[in-house]
């Protein structure tokens, strides 16, 4: 079967036409497999891609139909390179990871192989997923679809991108500050990062725990209401997971009938992009076309969230890489002279400067006589972040505000200025220190190049979420198909060219 469209595919489609029989799963790989090979030498969104275990299988699943009748079986997924999966190489972008074969599955990962969902392979990050851009992988750079010269945004870039570009049909992806909001937005497509604990992080790469979740991204509000219904539940190998008090529902609504969307003046007050503006204002314009009504809030603390961000997830991270000492996991330097040339040697060389730096802070805010001044401050602004939320859910149903102040950046351009790259999260980044749900959808374009729409709900309001993105996703009418804007030449592509697939599902 031919004439499928991977720019514009939906797994709902795809998954009617799996069940129809007219198209197999072996066929649908295909068109992913295809696309890979005619975009990936200029997208480079993988960083491996498991053909051989593509072929194996969706035969698999093809011969097997029957037994295998899951909402998800034979639909392709990418895996952001953050989250751990059984024989199959997991680097999280870092030359410390490089070679790494974890013996087990991350638990989300587990959720969607056990739907029989067929891993087309591992996309690129942020190394350990710190940063806005996708550049700080030790492997190699990804391009944005919609014009190659820009980054497709951070750190779920390699995920976003795949999507965007029609290598995947939907992706799996993780947000501490804004990690799969941000990138979705850059690209064009939909991303959601559920309540905290709503997703198990068992066999996600640790960057800062108390902010760290997995979530889809998708090209449209129905798929990612569909793949998170497969992984929410509560993990007992994650003592911060919960139980959803209701169901994921798979969105139907068309109308905001009563729906009161509060918008924060803080998210506007500065460096919001003149387009992105325009798009966002005429997205609030549609919601009342469709019932809701939008008022302004106010979030007081907004303008403390992303410093207290700076010091709170150095910290855990800081924490959390202590274990990447060259004994237990990973790359070792050569000829070690003594235990600390051991750790210093192998530290020094695995890790890239933006880990370094964070590290660096981390350590600093946590250091005897520094915790109070800085880590402890923190925390208690990020209470006061929460408390904003809290107040202003008292009054509307939602929060929306741009996903992101920009549209996606020239490749380079911020990467000599942290606190420029840092800035791409100043929507996003409140929502993760306060637990919150939320989600982006692609509301237009602004100089060809796509905008997001956030929406921010209370905790454990995926649902609402997911029916008021849904009726504004139909609203917008928003294409998914990029035009490959080509302003860059291609590359040779990073590990994904180079390394031999391995063996995941079985
Ligand atoms: N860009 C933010 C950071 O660098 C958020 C990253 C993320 O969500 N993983 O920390």
């Amino acid at each position: 079967m031919t004439g499928l469209d991977p720019l514009r595919l939906t797994a709902r489609d795809a998954k009617r036409l799996l069940v129809d029989g007219e198209i197999s799963s072996a066929e649908l790989a295909k068109v992913y497999l295809d696309q890979i090979a005619a975009v990936e030498s200029k997208v480079r969104a993988y960083i491996l891609v498991t053909t051989d275990n593509i072929a194996k299988y969706s035969t698999k699943v093809d011969r097997e139909m029957q037994a295998m009748r899951g909402p998800l079986a034979g639909l392709p997924i990418a895996v952001k390179d953050n989250m751990v999966t059984e024989g199959v190489t997991t680097t999280a972008a870092s030359r410390i990871l490089a070679n790494y074969q974890p013996v087990y599955t991350a638990t989300a990962v587990r959720q969607v192989w056990e739907g029989h969902v067929v891993m087309l392979g591992k996309t690129n990050l942020d190394e350990f997923a710190m940063g806005s851009s996708t550049e700080n992988s030790a492997f190699q750079v990804t391009a944005n679809p919609w014009d190659l010269s820009t980054v497709p945004g951070g750190s779920s870039g390699g995920s976003a991108a795949a999507v965007a570009a029609g290598e995947a049909l939907w992706a799996l992806g993780s947000d501490t500050g804004g990690s799969i909001r941000q990138p979705a937005s850059l690209c064009g497509i939909v991303g959601m990062k559920p309540t905290y604990g709503a997703v198990s992080r068992y066999g996600l790469i640790a960057f800062a725990s108390s902010l760290d979740q997995i979530g889809p991204l998708t090209r449209s509000v129905y798929d990612c209401a569909l793949l998170l219904q497969h992984i929410v539940g509560h993990d007992p190998r994650d003592a911060t997971s919960v139980e959803l008090p209701e169901p994921v529902a798979l969105p139907s609504a068309e109308r905001l009938d009563g729906l009161r969307v509060g918008v924060p003046a803080e998210y506007l007050a500065a460096g919001i992009e003149p387009g992105v503006r325009a798009r966002f204002d005429e997205t609030l314009a549609r919601i009342e076309d469709l019932g809701g009504t939008c008022v302004e809030i106010s979030l007081p603390h907004t303008e403390y969230a992303l410093p207290a961000y700076y010091i709170i997830a150095p910290a855990e991270a800081s924490a959390n890489l202590a274990r990447f000492d060259g004994v237990r996991y990973g790359y070792r330097c050569a000829d070690p002279e003594d235990l600390t040339d051991l750790y210093e040697r192998t530290r020094g060389d695995g890790f890239g400067a933006e880990v370094k730096r964070r590290i660096m802070i981390g350590t600093y805010a946590l250091s005897a006589g520094y915790y109070d001044a800085y880590y402890g401050r923190a925390q208690k602004v990020r209470t006061l972040v929460r408390r904003d939320f809290e107040a202003a859910f008292a009054g509307v149903d939602l929060i929306a505000s741009p996903t992101s102040p920009t549209v996606a950046f020239r490749a380079g351009s911020r990467t000599d200025d942290p606190l420029a790259m840092y800035m791409s999260d100043v929507c996003t980044i409140p929502a993760n220190l306060a637990g919150l749900p939320a989600i982006s959808i692609p509301c237009g374009l602004s100089d060809g190049l796509p905008v997001g729409f956030q929406l921010i709900g209370p905790a454990f309001s995926e649902n609402r979420i997911l029916d008021a993105a849904h009726a504004l996703e139909g609203a917008i009418g928003f294409d998914t198909a990029p035009p490959f804007a080509d302003s860059r030449p291609a590359e040779a592509g990073g590990l994904g060219a180079t390394r031999p697939a391995e063996e995941g599902q079985s």
